[in-house]
């Protein structure tokens, strides 16, 4: 078994743990020889990389909030071994900025042959690509590519994953800036499910929501020929009070595009943790080998039983050129015994709750911040 990224399960948590640890063990030991800054917050904690001996010591491993890295670059490969960087998709402030490197990508691509088998996200069908999202800019402005947006890469990689007759884009660069094309989409849709070739349309919930529900409102129905599918990333973001229930969703997706629940897929990452998490038959987040959720008291921390909702704490060992093994995301999150899913994947099942930050949760807000204020202070001591 040489890598945890290329195990051909990706839900095999049993066979892999040992695996799991070994390569967090090694990944924390990189970033202390080659970060500065890590180096110096692990001193300040007194953590010893060695000490991950069972699941649980994966716990104590110091996290580094996201809102710490929307304030820090930190790199743990000097900058002619990145090979492209990519900046979280925050509409507004600072944005996380990671870099990744071949071992990093290599990793990525792995974990990705992975998921997308398992969850037969692959066809060697021809289709047409609709992306609501950012146009990908690096084929005509080179000049761009180093801060580009996650989400536009991640779509893109979506692209390949059936081979492109064309791709449209909802949001269109030009003479540097991007502007939606809403109607052009629109006129696409009609067009294509006048057609045999199926479409795949990638893009955040809110804007499908939004397209389709414009669609409605004006009596446009596309039923797309069969094999389309439509796929949902990034989540509501600041929208998330307006979100739409999945029920609502599935039924408006069916009622204007003709696309059966069944192929309504949902992604779920971060820039901070590449890990491509993909909702099973019942619309579950599972959690792959790749990667470790712990849920933690919004007050104190500590990590939580499952069913109980809190910060979510995500970890994995992938990332080779940035110190990000063990992050804390302003996302709240419960994570759920998987056996109650009933899909037959076994490992637990995250449930994104929704952002901190938000007038609601001001409690949580305040425990992402401190906990942030509390790092930063830490590692500039
Ligand atoms: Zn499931």
């Amino acid at each position: 078994m040489a890598s945890l990224f290329w195990y051909k399960n990706p839900y095999d948590m049993e066979k892999t743990e040992l695996l799991f640890r070994k390569q967090m063990r090694e990944n924390m030991k990189h970033h202390y020889a080659n970060c500065k800054e890590y180096h110096a917050l692990l001193d300040r904690f007194g953590w010893d990389g060695t000490k991950i001996q069972n699941m649980e010591d994966i716990a104590d491993i110091p996290v580094l909030p996201t809102l710490y890295l929307k304030h820090h670059r930190m790199d743990s490969l000097p900058t002619s071994k990145m090979l492209t960087r990519a900046t979280s998709s925050g509409t507004s402030g600072n944005k996380s900025n990671i870099g990744y490197d071949l071992t990093s990508l290599w990793r990525m691509l792995g974990m990705s042959v992975s998921i997308g088998r398992r969850h037969k996200l692959f066809s060697l069908r021809r289709c047409r690509y609709i992306i609501l999202g950012y146009e990908h800019r690096k084929a005509f402005d080179k000049s761009h590519k180093d801060d580009e947006k996650a989400v536009a890469k991640t779509a893109y990689a979506f692209t390949y994953m059936a081979p492109a007759k064309s791709r449209i884009y909802a949001l269109r660069y030009q003479n540097g800036e991007y502007s939606l094309q809403l109607e052009a989409i629109k006129e696409a849709l009609i067009k294509y499910s006048k057609k045999k070739t199926p479409v795949r349309i990638i893009g955040f919930p809110f804007h499908a929501y939004w397209l389709l529900t414009q669609m409605k409102e004006e009596g446009i129905t596309c039923h797309l020929p069969k094999g389309s599918v439509i796929a949902f990333g990034g989540g509501w973001k600041e929208y998330y009070t307006q979100r739409a229930d999945k029920e609502t969703m599935y039924k408006l997706v069916e009622e204007v595009l003709g696309i059966p629940e069944a192929n309504c897929w949902e992604f779920f990452g971060a820039v901070e943790h590449p890990v491509l998490y993909t909702t099973c038959p019942k619309h579950h987040f599972h959690v792959p080998i790749h990667s470790r959720v712990l849920i933690r008291d919004v007050d104190t921390f500590k990590p939580l039983p499952m069913g109980q909702p809190g910060l979510v704490n995500l970890l994995t060992p992938m990332i080779k050129s940035a110190p990000v093994h063990s992050i804390m995301t302003d996302d709240l999150g419960i994570l759920h015994e998987g056996s109650t899913c009933g899909c037959g994947i076994k490992t637990p099942y995250l449930e994104i709750l929704g952002r901190v930050g938000m007038d609601d949760i001001t409690t949580c807000a305040a425990g992402a911040e401190k906990l942030s204020q509390q790092i930063i202070q830490e590692v500039l001591k």
